[in-house]
Formats: C-alpha cells, sequence, structure tokens
C-alpha cells in the first residue's frame, strides 16, 4: 500500500491536467512534471522559478487575466477562463484554467494552484456547430427571401402580361407609319427586359417553370449573342469561339440565357474602359470526379462553356465570397449580389460544375461544366414562327385577373375565336354546364383562388370529353413538382407571354391529333 505522502504524489503525478502552484509575483513553484510534458514539451526545471508568463501566447493575455484573476485579495472564480498558451515548440492552442486561491496555516493568501485543460477540441466543436447554426440560419433567410421574391414575381408576372399585350393590341390597331411606332417599339422593349428581370427574380426564388430541352448549347449561345449586343457596351469586344462538334446538353434555354447574361454583365462592369470579352465552348472529359465548392462532377463528358474578361479580376477576398448570395463589391444600386448566387443556383440544379481563374489586373474566366448528353435534339424552339393562323373554335378562358382576362379575350377574338370566359374555377364549371355547344380549348390559369385549374379542368373534362387544356401560370413551383409538367403530355404556358406565343400555342394544340387532356 501506499502511504499518504506517496498517495498525494500519484494524484499530482498521474493527473492528465496540468496542475501547477504559482506565488502571489505569478512564479511557478510546483509542477505536474508528467502532464507538463505532454501538454505544454517543458520539463519541470525548465519552468520552476520562472513566471507563468511563459505559458501564455499573448502577453496582453497574461497581463490583462493577471489583474482579473491574480491580484491581492482576488477570490477563487466560479467558472474557468479561456486564453491561449504556447508550447516550447511554439504551438499556440486553447486551454481552459481553473485557479484556486491557496492559504497557508495563518490563513494568508499565498497563491494559486491552476488546474489547466487542452481546449483544442472543445473549441473545434463549438465553433463547427456555431458554423452549422449559421449556415442554418442563413439557408432559413434564403428560404423566405425566396418565398417573398417568387410572390411578388408572381404578380409582377400579371401586370407584365397585361402590359405586353396591350402594347401589341396597340400595335395592331395603329397605322404602320404612325409617328406611335417607335413608342410602342420602346414599351415592348421595356416590358421585355422586366419580363427577364422577373425570370431572374423566379430562378433565384426557384419557383420558375424549368423545361429543360436536349439541345446544341452553341445554338443558344449564337441567338444570345443579339440579346448581349443589346447589353453590352460599344467599348467592349464581344468575341465568340464555338466548339466546331457542337455536342447536346440537357437545359432549359431561358437559363443557359440567364447565365450568359449574368457572367457578360459582370465581365463588363469589371472592364469600365473597355476590353475584351470572350465567349467559348469546348468538349472535356473528366476522367476521375471533380469538386468545386459544394458541387461534385461526376466522371463523364461536358461541354464547357466559358467567359472570358481582360478586367480588373478579383482578390482572394472576394473570390472566396463570390457565389454567396448579396455578395457585392459594387455600390448600392449598381450591384445585387443576386448574379453569381443566381449561376451557382441554375448550375448545382443540372448537375454540372463551375470553376473560376482570375488574376488581379489581368482578367477573369467564368468556366460552366454543362453534362453531355446522348439523344436527339429538339430543335423546334429555334424555328423562328411566321404569323398565327386565324381560328373560329371555341375557346373558353379562366383567369381571376381581370385585365389578363379581358386581353387574352380580345386577342383570340381578334382571330376568330369564339371565347367564353370565366373568373375562377366555380364560375366556369357553372358556366360549362349551361352551355349547349361544343368547347374545343379550356385556357385556365393553375393558381385561382377557390378551386385551383387543374380541379377545374378535371371537372369540366368530364363535361365536355373532347375538350383540350392549356395550363397558365406565372408562379408554378407547384406545376412542376406535383402535377409534373416536365416531360409529360400537360399543355402548360408561363407567364407572361406575347399575343403571338399565346395564339400559335393555342393553333399548336387545336391542331395537333393526340390531344394531351387534363
Ligand atoms: P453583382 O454583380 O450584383 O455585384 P454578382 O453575384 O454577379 O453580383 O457578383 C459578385 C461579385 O463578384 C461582384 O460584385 C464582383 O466583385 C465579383 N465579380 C464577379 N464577376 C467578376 C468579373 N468578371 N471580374 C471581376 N469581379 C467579378
Ligand atoms: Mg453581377
Amino acid at each position: 500500500m501506499l502511504d499518504n505522502q506517496e498517495l498525494l504524489a500519484t494524484f499530482f503525478e498521474g493527473a492528465r491536467d496540468l496542475i501547477i502552484f504559482i506565488d502571489n509575483e505569478r512564479v511557478i513553484h510546483q509542477v505536474s512534471s508528467k502532464s507538463l510534458h505532454q501538454l505544454m514539451g517543458y520539463k519541470p526545471e525548465e519552468v520552476i522559478g520562472q513566471s507563468v508568463g511563459l505559458f501564455y501566447a499573448f502577453d496582453e493575455d497574461f497581463v490583462r487575466l493577471g489583474e482579473k484573476y491574480y491580484h491581492p485579495g482576488a477570490k477563487t472564480p466560479d467558472e474557468p477562463y479561456e486564453c491561449r498558451y504556447k508550447r516550447k515548440n511554439g504551438d499556440i492552442f486553447w486551454v481552459e484554467i481553473l485557479p484556486s486561491v491557496v492559504h497557508d496555516r495563518a490563513g494568508r493568501a499565498v497563491g494559486w494552484m491552476s488546474i489547466i485543460r487542452d481546449a483544442t477540441q472543445r473549441k473545434k466543436s463549438e465553433e463547427e456547430s456555431k458554423k452549422l447554426q449559421s449556415q442554418f440560419y442563413q439557408s432559413q433567410k434564403m428560404d423566405a427571401l425566396g418565398r417573398l421574391t417568387g410572390g411578388v414575381a408572381h404578380d409582377f408576372n400579371n401586370l407584365l402580361t397585361a402590359m405586353i399585350g396591350h402594347v401589341e393590341l396597340v400595335r395592331m390597331k395603329v397605322q404602320s407609319d404612325s409617328p406611335l411606332i417607335p413608342h410602342i417599339d420602346e414599351i415592348s422593349r421595356a416590358a421585355d427586359r422586366a419580363s427577364k428581370l422577373t425570370r431572374q427574380l423566379l430562378t433565384f426564388s426557384r419557383s420558375q417553370v424549368v423545361i429543360p430541352r436536349v439541345l446544341h448549347l452553341n445554338m443558344i449561345i449564337e441567338e444570345s449573342r443579339k440579346l448581349l449586343s443589346r447589353l453590352i457596351q460599344e467599348n467592349i469586344e464581344v468575341k465568340t469561339k464555338l466548339n466546331s462538334s457542337g455536342p447536346r446538353v440537357r437545359v432549359d434555354v431561358g437559363q443557359v440565357e440567364q447565365i450568359l447574361v449574368n457572367l457578360a454583365i459582370n465581365a463588363q462592369d469589371a472592364m469600365l474602359s473597355g476590353g475584351e470579352l470572350m465567349i467559348a465552348t469546348r468538349e472535356v472529359e473528366l476522367n476521375t470526379a471533380r469538386r468545386f465548392m459544394e458541387m461534385e462532377m461526376a466522371p463523364g463528358r461536358y461541354v464547357v462553356l466559358s467567359v472570358s474578361d481582360t478586367g480588373t479580376g478579383m482578390p482572394r477576398e472576394v473570390l472566396e465570397h463570390l457565389f454567396e448570395p448579396f455578395f457585392t463589391t459594387k455600390e448600392p444600386g449598381k450591384g445585387t449580389g443576386l448574379g453569381l448566387a443566381t449561376v451557382y443556383g441554375i448550375v448545382k440544379q443540372m448537375a454540372g460544375g463551375i470553376e473560376v481563374e482570375s488574376t488581379v489586373g489581368k482578367g477573369s474566366t467564368f468556366s460552366i461544366y454543362f453534362p453531355i448528353v446522348e439523344g436527339h435534339t429538339d430543335t423546334e424552339e429555334f424555328r423562328i414562327p411566321p404569323a398565327p393562323e386565324p381560328g373560329n373554335e371555341t375557346v373558353f378562358l379562366v383567369e381571376d385577373d381581370p385585365a389578363i382576362r379581358n386581353l387574352n379575350q380580345q386577342i383570340l377574338q381578334s382571330k376568330g375565336y369564339r371565347v367564353l370566359t370565366a373568373s375562377n374555377g366555380i364560375e366556369a364549371i357553372e358556366k360549362a354546364k349551361g352551355h349547349t355547344g361544343k368547347i374545343d380549348l379550356l385556357v385556365i390559369d393553375v393558381v385561382m383562388p377557390k378551386m385551383d385549374g387543374y380541379q377545374a379542368a378535371l371537372k369540366m373534362c368530364q363535361i365536355f370529353s373532347d375538350m383540350r387544356v392549356l395550363y397558365v401560370s406565372g408562379y408554378t413551383k407547384d406545376v412542376t413538382m406535383e402535377h409534373g409538367v416536365q416531360g409529360t403530355g400537360l399543355n402548360f404556358m408561363q407567364k407572361p407571354f406575347t399575343p403571338d406565343q399565346l395564339l400559335h400555342r393555342i393553333r399548336e394544340i387545336l391542331d395537333s391529333k393526340s390531344a394531351a387532356r387534363a
């Protein structure tokens, strides 16, 4: 058996925590040598007789904590405090220190006995949980924001549909040499820009209807060039270098346009005094999976779209935050910080990837990887449609927004259609019941109060079994997700659209043999 003295020594020496005794001047008198070596890398003789300041990584901590805990009359604190220590080899790490005042037999305070514990691990897990928490808040914030923008964009889409449509009606009614034509053109152009902006908002809030098609990427780029040449200032030379083979990708045309426009506008902003904007495509094959940010690209073949500028380039601090929503280095009113966040969202959705190279003062290159798909091209997207054909069929319009209902009615009547209207599903069913003739096509808004478009259409198809249905909506998370518009035979049209687009679509549905119904 050990005697008391030996037992005490075992406690002291066996302790995993470092135990030290320091006097009122904070000079070290006694240490637990085993843990001293483990924690600090010193031998007892290297520290005994020295100030405990030797252990502190920063002098100001030594002074500050001394004033707080180690002055005459200081009490034993209830909680340990934390600070950074420095090992003999120079490593700095966090410790947790709990000092207790030591009294002599006469009751005078003669120093402190401190228990010192390595806090590296705890600090690390605390930081991790803090990071997780902030990511969680961030994602909640984004979610709320997405809902808000989605809602605003929805209402705005309705307004735009009415504006675009009425402008076109005005155009039909004025003479082709009227001095009003340039003004009508300007209104059209502005409305067009506004509808691009709402599309951007909808992508950001992920409530845009995405209709991916198998296409040649180069074709979309050729098409978008016109759009870019209007957007980009003249002191910037826009060049394209497209690969010849033109492999196919599965994308939504609007989204690719959006990627291009966002990257091109950023490039322009980085070249205020002019420069060169290069848009290029090439094919690459990845033999192993590659990771960039949270995106993982599977091995396989990709088309890479790269947008390069000869602008300012980006320092590391900017690169680190590049894709964060609302991260912008531009003045208020100039930048929203949504451009690259939107690009990131789109690319992630289609299982692609992004790479960024940038040199300060030289320029930047953004490369977007699109997975190549095999299969046929859906080319009809790029046919320029001829003027819409007239019709004499009966079309039933169900739409809760009176401005749009009225507009679509006028558009259809101007082309010879017979038109019935209702402002909601219940009214539509009532009217349909009382209608004696035929109804060829039901054009119905998806999101309506009282009864949604799907339910109403289903009921009406029971009455008119030959009736075809075209669903219309601007805010259609529900369409894609619950009803699966993508890839199914459902007829769907996203707001806002032009009168010509509506007329074409209606003719297309009425003329198709294999009717897709509700
Ligand atoms: P915004 O353009 O509204 O600021 P973005 O998300 O499009 O938001 O871009 C975020 C930031 O990334 C920009 O403010 C800018 O600092 C930087 N950036 C993006 N593209 C480029 C580029 N081509 N050259 C230099 N900096 C860029
Ligand atoms: Mg931008």
